[in-house]
């Protein structure tokens, strides 16, 4: 004789119960044959849904053995336990366990998915199944639109949907009205002539009476086990057979199975996400803001790094500044007399020199007609302009020849012409203003720099050198010389050389060398470095966004306990549970990061429009790493939510429910 299908060997099931444990089932023996119809009865607690829950490898025995067509169970791992219940079981449970986010279709489809059954032929089959048992019309109906018969009627679908030889129905009837029962029992009384193995519990002995074998259990124990030939088969009435698939149609395949229930998690994570918006939308919040605030952050950063560089090549390249005075910040610079236009002159004529500004500077009020003003006065040379990239805006410069007569030839910046010419309808060119007591006539006026060093309120005129050292300092000193080294030296080399002639000259280091290479290495580490720490804080805010979505998760995860349950139910393996929260976590991460780029982007475009200085700078570097650093997050911080759910005992998972 071959093996029965189901062999159980001295089962023992025992539940912790304060200190010691209770024996829930105590040594059971029990086979049955393929194609038996068999019902288990007892008392409410007896143990029957335990012993279900054994037979279709949903819960392990304490000890004892059991063994599925000759194959012992006891060492398999969940993966195999899993795959048994998804080729070999067919569950009904009494309260449906359908899932509510699902049509009547999707959830007939569920156990095929995970068998890696294609979207097509398992469709079709779903259809054929729900169309059999009476529910054509309502495929895309979701459980919360049926009456609980249908319900039952889809969950029968789903129980077969994989050709299981062996049906599990626990209490089937148990929540339905009488008709909607006979008719549950009737589908079942088909099965089983089909040749399915049917094993139903009930604790309803009429029930029972329709079972070719009737096994009663009385606290954990067989007590009966009684053959029931006369009314056994009456159950089954004619009714269009359904078309069964060859077995090679619904044959598992590795790939498909895997990326179907990708497609399958995927889906899923919409539905979640889609049925719990506002909660969605707030744990994105957290990611929305941290990923905007990083790509902004460092944007801006770029963005200010280069107007900075900007402004310093405006400086000119290759320049030394020489100021007098021990160093920079030296308050005494302003009355140290040492550095003269003869210095200027000397340096001119050094080979590694391309140009020298001398400069000087003063403040005075400045007055045209009733309009008075404090202004800055800075005496220069005409390369001056040149050296630092200054725009007119009307008017021109004053050149070489005025440097050289001494004339009073004035350029006005624009603060300066808000301050005195407001009033005034036609060009300020041409106008007489007074500084001090001095008459100068408006030659120019220069262009706003922007967002340079010294784009402030104050007022700057622009006088040749030597009409400043004559009109108002009265003395041959300089403030500062600015030096334009030529291509072919390096202005290291020459801040040494110009050092070296220049104490020389004083006979002492009385000056100090701005060299622009500096300033501007000085500035792009400075604004990197300003850079990396808002960016760090900005990251921080990432993080806490991350605990937000593995909060969230967590709680999706508890809340979906008993869907979880079903899943693994009908065979899920934990790998396919794991997947499904870990993709969506990764998807709220992943569409959190994308609008966290574009509110960044947007914020860029916003601040375009309302400052003019400088804008944002994105890098594709900062977009993609933004994009990869979110998926991570959802990865890192879904981690623990989907192996908590994955490893959730399916039995406990569906008590939940
Ligand atoms: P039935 O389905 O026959 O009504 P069950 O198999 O559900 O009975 O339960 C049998 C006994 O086992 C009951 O006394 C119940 O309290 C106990 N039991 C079931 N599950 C657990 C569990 N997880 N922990 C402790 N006791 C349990
Ligand atoms: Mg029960």
């Amino acid at each position: 004789m071959s093996e029965p299908i189901i062999a159980l060997s001295g089962i023992r099931r025992e539940y912790p119960s304060g200190e010691g444990t209770i024996a829930v089932l105590k040594d059971v023996d029990l086979s049955i044959e393929a194609g038996e119809m068999v019902a288990i009865v007892g008392a409410s607690g007896s143990g029957k849904s335990t012993l279900m829950n054994i037979l279709g490898c949903l819960d392990r025995p304490t000890s004892g053995s059991y063994r599925i067509s000759g194959v012992e169970t006891s060492a398999l791992d969940v993966d195999a336990l899993a795959a048994l219940r998804r080729e070999h079981f067919g569950f009904i449970f009494q309260r449906y366990h359908l899932l509510g986010e699902l049509t009547a279709l999707g959830n007939v489809e569920i156990p095929a998915i995970y068998a890696g059954v294609s979207p097509n032929a398992r469709q079709e089959r779903a259809e054929a199944l729900l169309a059999r048992l009476g529910m054509a019309e309502r495929v895309g109906h979701r459980p919360g639109q049926l009456s609980g018969g249908q319900q039952q009627r889809v969950s029968i679908a789903r129980a077969l949907m994989n050709d299981g030889q062996v049906i599990l129905a626990d209490e089937p009837t148990g929540a339905l009205d009488s008709h909607s029962g006979e008719e549950v029992l009737r589908i079942l009384g088909e099965l089983h002539a089909e040749g399915h193995t049917v094993i139903i519990v009930t604790h309803d002995m009429s029930i029972a009476r329709r079972a070719q074998r009737i096994i009663e259990i009385r606290d954990g124990s067989i007590v009966a086990d009684n053959r029931n030939t006369v009314e056994g088969e009456d159950g089954a009435t004619s009714s269009p057979a359904i078309e069964e698939k060859p077995p090679s149609e619904i044959k598992t395949s590795r790939l498909r199975g895997f990326l179907s229930s990708f497609q399958e998690a995927f889906r899923m994570a919409l539905l979640a996400m889609r049925a719990h918006k506002l909660r969605t939308f707030l744990t994105m919040l957290g990611i929305i803001i941290g990923i905007a605030s990083v790509v902004s952050v460092v944007a801006l950063g770029k963005g200010s790094q280069q107007r900075v560089l900007e402004n310093i090549s405006s400086l000119g390249t290759n320049t030394l500044e020489i100021f007098a005075g021990k160093d920079f910040g030296d308050v005494r610079s302003g009355k140290i007399t040492t550095l003269v236009v003869s210095d200027a002159d000397a340096l001119a004529s050094q080979p590694y020199v391309a140009a020298v500004t001398p400069t000087v500077s003063t403040s005075s009020t400045v007055r045209f007609g009733a309009k008075e003003s404090n202004a800055m006065i800075s005496g220069v040379s005409e390369r001056y302009f040149v050296a630092k990239g200054t725009k007119l805006s009307e008017g021109r410069f004053f050149n070489a020849s005025s440097v050289l007569e001494k004339t009073q030839e004035v350029v006005i910046d624009e603060n300066t012409r808000k301050a005195l010419f407001a009033d005034l309808n036609e060009s300020p060119v041409g106008k007489v203003i007074l500084i001090g007591t001095v008459p100068a006539r408006v030659v120019g006026v220069t262009k706003t720099q922007q967002g340079g060093f010294g784009s402030s309120q104050n007022l700057s005129l622009y006088l040749p050198y030597t009409t400043v050292q004559a009109r108002f300092l009265g003395s041959l000193s300089l403030r500062s010389i600015t030096v334009q080294v030529n291509d072919e030296t390096s202005t290291a080399l020459a801040e040494k050389a110009v050092t070296q002639l220049l104490t020389l000259r004083h006979g002492t280091k009385d000056f100090y060398i701005l060299n622009t290479d500096d300033i501007r290495e000085t500035i792009t580490s400075t604004t990197q470095t300003m850079t990396l720490l808002v960016a760090a804080i900005a990251v921080i805010s990432l993080v806490v966004g991350g605990i937000g979505v593995m909060n969230i998760m967590l709680v999706s995860v508890s809340e979906r306990v008993s869907e979880i349950g079903v899943r693994m139910a009908v065979g899920a393996r934990r790998s396919d549970i794991l997947r499904q929260f870990l993709i969506e976590a990764v998807l709220v991460c992943l569409v959190g990061g994308l609008a966290g780029i574009s509110v960044a982007l947007g914020f860029g475009g916003l601040f375009s429009l309302f400052s003019s200085n400088f804008s944002l700078v994105y890098s594709t570097t900062s977009i993609v790493a933004a994009f990869v650093c979110s998926s991570l997050i959802g990865v890192v911080f879904g981690y623990l939510p989907a192996r908590n759910a994955s490893q959730l005992d399916p039995v406990a998972a569906l008590s939940k429910g």
